[in-house]
Parts: structure tokens; sequence; C-alpha cells
């Protein structure tokens, strides 16, 4: 293997693989380094098409699983048909000074393998909302800067969804639609209905209800609506790192890929005032090694480029890479997901949809857009769905025997499920740092000091009781809420959108990055994974990542041609 690259990208997943396309697309040598091990499309997915009886443990956890793994076992998507795409919880320790759930999926593709790729464009509801509502600091951008870039990622990866016109939810460039079942349909019209701020749709999502010549020529056919994509899918159904980005990249033959490769640190040369490589340690021999590059990209996601910059310290950067301002590893934002609503809706029990469609309804933001709640700051979506109840029959008692199984064959009441997806104010208290406690791999162990604020539970309270009016208005019945945090002990990290703690700014005081995700003082770093993120904003947020990157690499393209990086 060379040992020095025009272009190198640490970290493999969504935003990462992104980088290694588009350097590899326009001639640049590019080398993607990924801790994990090697997950290629189709070969590396042992449970795509196990059926239910042939899966271990009739796919439950076993207590030896929650045991070994009290952390990543209290996320919904782990079982036994998905475990190995998660890292376990020995692989890599940290210390949560506040209750943190850090769910990682250390391999190629990285977490792009179990996401749930609802993808909805940021406004300019969002970029201004800082300025706005005065917390944290300005974004560098708008969405003018980013919306080609939104175009450029959707058209590639394939979303479905529609154009839905809605002002803080820009359109996507969709390309077919999965439908809303009858009970949906009837509580969205009601919704519509009843409220003028608020206007339910299908969610936009890279589940492919339509393919186009571009995803054809990436090998990917049509979603089949059988809702396992968390195991991989062979049909490459969703997009994923494995199945799209990275084979379109390799087929340059511009890619290199380094796996069971650990990044400890980007390397700064003092004489030329920027980084000329990165050290590696081999994950199964622990060998270090350094390997230079032109352009370094730090994919690694939010927490690890956080590390990784820590750890890369010298005489000039004796706190971290890029951390003149002590700003890194502060302003940790999420989502909160605290509240949750279930109900029944009565009746329509002969009417029934086909498959497991991938998507919810959403029903974009509707409080601190429009008008302003005094009560807190940032707004929150909603997502539902509705659903025929699986194990109808309780009076069989069992989930055993011909009695159940018979039970199966008759779905049973209309059930629905609405969650929030709330803004979390960026609020330097929430931080990460290093501890001088060593890994198994002597890496420095993170230390998360990050929890909620009573922004949070305020925010939460406005969505139970909004929910439920609407719930009610719908006609649904038996509507219990919940907080998941009190009732299932459900803590930040949860939700898998950790952000911030590299952030981009216009002021190189007070930021890291500037409006290309370049760190100021280190102009051949760029860091565009959620780790240069100022604010939340309510949307899922690794589309935002992945148009943020390709604009980023396309910037450090068009600089490296002109002698610049
Ligand atoms: C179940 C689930 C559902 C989700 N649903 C959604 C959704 O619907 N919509 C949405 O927008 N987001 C969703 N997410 C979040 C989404 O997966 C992440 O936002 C996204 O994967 C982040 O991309 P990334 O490139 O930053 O990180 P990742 O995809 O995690 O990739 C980072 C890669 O870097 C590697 N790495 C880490 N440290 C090092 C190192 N030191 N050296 C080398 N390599 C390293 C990791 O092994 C990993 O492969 C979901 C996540 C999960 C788990």
């Amino acid at each position: 293997m060379p040992k020095n690259f025009d272009a190198i990208v640490i970290g493999s997943g969504i935003s990462g693989s992104w980088a290694a396309k588009e350097f590899a697309e326009k001639g640049l040598k590019t080398l993607l380094i990924e801790r994990g091990r090697m997950v290629e499309h189709i070969k590396d997915y042992p449970t795509a098409f196990l059926d239910p009886w042939d899966i271990p443990y009739a796919n439950q956890k076993t207590t030896k699983d929650t045991q070994n793994n009290p952390l990543i076992s209290k996320h919904y998507q782990f079982d036994q048909s998905t475990k190995h795409f998660y890292i376990q919880d020995h692989d890599q320790e940290y210390i949560q000074e506040k209750p943190f759930d850090w769910i990682r999926g250390y391999q190629l593709g990285g977490k792009s393998l179990l996401w749930a790729r609802q993808t909805q464009r940021w406004s300019d509801y969002e970029f201004n909302a800082p300025k706005r509502f005065n917390y944290g600091i300005d974004w560098p951008i708008r969405y003018k800067d980013i919306a080609p870039w939104y175009s450029h990622v959707e058209k590639f990866i394939g979303v479905s969804g529609n154009k839905d016109g809605i002002d803080n939810m820009p359109d996507s460039e969709v390309v077919g639609s999965f439908e809303m079942n009858l009970v949906e349909s009837k509580i969205s019209r009601s919704i519509s209905a009843n409220y003028t701020d608020r206007k339910p749709i299908i969610g936009r999502h890279a589940n492919l209800a339509e393919v186009t010549p571009t995803q054809t020529q990436q090998g990917r056919s049509k979603c089949m609506a059988r809702s396992l994509c968390s195991r991989g899918c062979p049909f490459g159904g969703y997009f994923s790192a494995n199945s799209s980005t990275i084979p379109y990249a390799l087929k340059t033959g511009n890619l290199t890929i380094l796996t069971d490769s650990i990044v400890e640190s980007i390397v700064y040369d003092h004489d030329r005032k920027k980084a000329s490589g990165v050290r590696i340690i081999n994950a199964n021999t622990k060998e270090k090694t350094e390997i230079t590059g032109s352009i370094i990209f730090l994919n690694a996601s939010t927490l690890n480029s956080n590390l990784i910059l820590m750890n890369s310290k010298c005489e000039h950067f004796p706190n971290g890479l890029g951390n003149k301002n002590d700003q890194l590893g502060k302003n940790i934002v999420f989502h909160n997901y605290r509240g949750r609503l279930t109900a029944d809706f009565d009746g329509y029990e002969d009417s029934y949809y086909f498959g497991k469609r991938p998507t919810q309804i959403f029903i974009p933001a509707f409080k601190n857009i429009h008008h302003v709640t005094e009560s807190f700051l940032g707004s929150y979506l909603i997502a539902f769905s509705a659903y025929r109840e699986s194990f109808p029959n309780s009076q069989t008692n069992t989930t055993l025997g011909g009695k159940y199984k018979d039970s199966l064959l008759e779905p049973g009441k209309w059930k629905v499920s609405m969650m929030m997806q709330g803004e979390v104010i960026p609020v330097k208290e929430n931080h990460v740092r290093l501890s001088n406690q060593k890994d198994k791999y002597g890496l420095p162990k993170l230390i998360t000091s990050i929890g909620y604020t009573n922004n949070d539970v305020v925010m939460m309270q406005d969505f139970i009781d909004e929910g439920h009016e609407m719930l009610q208005k719908a006609n649904c019945t038996n509507i219990i809420s919940l907080d998941q945090h009190e009732a299932f002990n459900r803590q930040p990290g949860l939700e898998v959108h950790e952000m911030g703690g590299v952030r981009m700014g216009i002021n190189p005081t007070e930021s890291i990055l500037n409006a290309y995700n370049q760190i100021h003082s280190c102009k051949n770093v760029f860091v565009t994974d959620g780790a240069c993120m100022i604010s939340a904003g309510n949307q899922n947020p690794s589309l935002t990542f992945m148009a943020l990157t390709a604009r980023a690499a396309n910037y450090a393209i068009q600089q490296f041609k002109n002698g610049n990086l």
C-alpha cells in the first residue's frame, strides 16, 4: 500500500463514505481508514434472509447479552439478528460523568447499516434559530448554501416521499413514495382540519420506493418493504455506505480501504503549518504506523472525532488540534426523544396494509416556527404510525403452540404510536473531555458529561399535551403518555443523534471550523460529521452531514487543485 495519498478520510460511515466517493470520483488518490472490520455488501449480511424460527432465541436478547452489554442492549434494534453490527460495550470503554448511552457501529459502513433512513432537509428556520433565539453562535451558512448539495446527495442515495411545499421542511429530490395506511390517513386529515399550522406528511426516507438509473448503476434495486433493513439489505433497497458510496468509489480505481486500523491522532507539521498525516494503531497487532496525505477529512462520528482532535496534541496545539479557544468538546447537542404517546383506534378491522413500510408519518415542527412560545427554546417534530396489533389474541395467554400460531393469523386492533424529536439547545456544560485512563489500545478514554436541561422537560410536556389533543380530536381512545426517561431510564445518546464539540462559525475565537468545515488554524483538516454542528435542529441529522461533507469535499478538491492545501 502507498504511504502517501491526496486525501485521507477517517471513518467509513455515512459521512466519511461520502467524502471518499467525492474524492475518488474527482480523481484524487484516496485512503479510507476504518477502525472496524470489513463488511462487504451482501456477503457480510449473515441474517438478512433468516426467518424468525431460524434465529437463535427467537431473536430475543439473552440474559448474557444484557449482562455483557448493559448499554447497547437498551437500544431498540439490538437483537440476535443485528448485534454483529454494534460495538460491544467492552470494546471501547468510556466514562459517563452523567449517564449517556453511546451507541456505535465499528465496521466498514459504520452506522449506515443500522440507521432508520429518515432524511429531512433543514431550512433557514434552523440555520437562523441560534441568532433568532439568542443561543449558541450564528451558523456561517444558510439554506441557499447547502440546498444544491442536498439535491446532489438525495439524487444519488435515492429518497422517497412527496413534494409537500412546507417552508420549514423544504422539499427533497424525491422519487416515488410509500403510502399512508387508512388509519394514518384518517388521523392526518383530522390534524390538517383542526390545525392550520400542522401538515402531516409521509416521511422522506432513503429507501427506494422507485429506482432511477443512478441507483441501478450502483447495483441497487427497489425496497421490498420487508423492514429488515438493520440486518443489511441484499437488494440495496436503502442507502448504506456499503451498498452505495463505497462500492461506487472503489470502481474509480482511486480508493484504497484500510480496515482494522484505529486513527490515534492527526500529525501536525509545525514547519509547514498544516497536518502531514495520521498515526494509526493496527487493531489486531497494536502496531503503530504513520501515513501522509494532503487533505484530511475527519468523519469518525461526532464523539470519536472530538476524541481524535483532543488526542492530536503538539507544541503548537497543546489542547488538541485546532483548539486555540478552548471550544473543543463543548456544546454537545442531541435530540430529545423523551415524550411518547400510544393510543387505540377503534374499528376498521376489515382494513389492512401491504408489507412492512419502512417509513413513518411526520408532522413538521410547528412550535417556535411561525409563532414564538415563551415556555421553551427550540422546536420539535412529531413522527407517528398506525399499525395492526401483532399479538392480538391475549386469551391464549401464551407465546407457544397451535393456539398462538392461529392467533397470529388474525391481526388485532389498530394501534397508534407517536413520538417527538426535539431540538436540544447547546450549552457549554454539555461536553466531552479526555481522561487520564487508557483503553485497551492505549487511547485515552472519553469522559461524557452530557445531560437534559429543564428546557427539554418543558418541551416534552408541550409535546405530550399537543399530541394528546391531536389524537383525541382524531377519535383515538385509550391515549397513554410516557416520559421515557422516567419510565425506561432512557438517557441522552440512545437516539444516536449526538452532534457538536467541533463547531463551525464565522469567528475563529468562538468556533473551530469555518463555513467549509475547515479547521480555522489548520487548513488541510476538515471535520464534516456531526461534530461540526452548532445546533441540533429538529430534523434527523444524517442527510445534513452528507450534504455538508459533499460540499466541503468539493471545496477541498478545488483548493487542492489550486495548490492551496
Ligand atoms: C438504529 C439507528 C437509527 C438511526 N436513524 C437515523 C435516521 O433515521 N436518520 C438519521 O439522520 N440518522 C439516523 N441515525 C444516526 C446515523 O446513523 C448517524 O447520524 C450517522 O451514521 C453518523 O454518520 P457518521 O459518518 O458521523 O458516523 P458513522 O456512520 O458511525 O461512521 C463513523 C465510522 O468511523 C469509524 N471510526 C470511529 N473512530 C475511528 C478511529 N479512531 N479510526 C478509524 N475509524 C474510526 C467507526 O468505526 C465508523 O465506521 C440512526 C442511528 C442508529 C444506530
